[in-house]
């Protein structure tokens, strides 16, 4: 099972979301969950500086790694600051340990809100990571969709119209 920074993110919001991802069923083209951040990247920071690398691993990849520091930066551009963005961030920092580059750091940047985050992963976190794993394959490999689950983001959702209208005809 290929597990990526996606379907981490997407778990941290809604399992029946992840579900649907992982089985291809995609509307992401108006969806402001899966792709948060996106946008922000070429206001917030036009020109890469030279102190950034994009790294690309095993599933993630990070736009603004700080290789002196060893400090992943992940920009969102959402005005709320939200566990997911913690998870997604935390779980690049898992996959750069299991490469074998220990020690690094985390900070999330709220270009709107101007606030940032320091995120740090403990051993509970890598516990919990590893929890997560064996759970989104439970999730994804499932022949069952996960039942719906009114919540405050469904109305952003790109998958709100297929949730609602199928929920009303069943
Ligand atoms: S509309 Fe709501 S229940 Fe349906 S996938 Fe999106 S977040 Fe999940």
């Amino acid at each position: 099972m290929n597990i990526n920074a996606t379907y981490i993110n997407i778990y941290n919001v809604c399992k029946r979301e992840l579900w649907l991802h992982a089985n291809q069923i995609r509307f992401e083209h108006t969806s402001d969950i899966v792709y948060d951040g996106k946008l922000i990247h070429e206001d917030s920071y036009p020109l890469r500086s030279s102190k950034y690398e994009e790294i690309e691993i095993d599933g993630i990849k990070v736009d603004y790694y700080d290789t002196k520091n060893k400090v992943i930066h992940e920009i969102k551009r959402s005005n709320k600051i939200e566990q997911a963005h913690e998870w997604q961030l935390k779980y690049y920092m898992y996959v750069f340990e299991q490469h074998g580059v220990t020690d690094v750091k985390g900070i999330l940047e709220y270009p709107t809100l101007r606030k940032t985050q320091p995120v740090v992963l403990s051993d509970v976190d890598r516990d919990r990571i590893k929890e997560i794993i064996a759970d989104i394959d439970k999730i994804i490999s499932s022949e069952e969709c996960p039942p719906l689950q009114k919540k405050g983001i469904c109305k952003s959702c790109s998958y709100y119209e297929f949730c609602f209208t199928k929920e009303v005809e069943e």
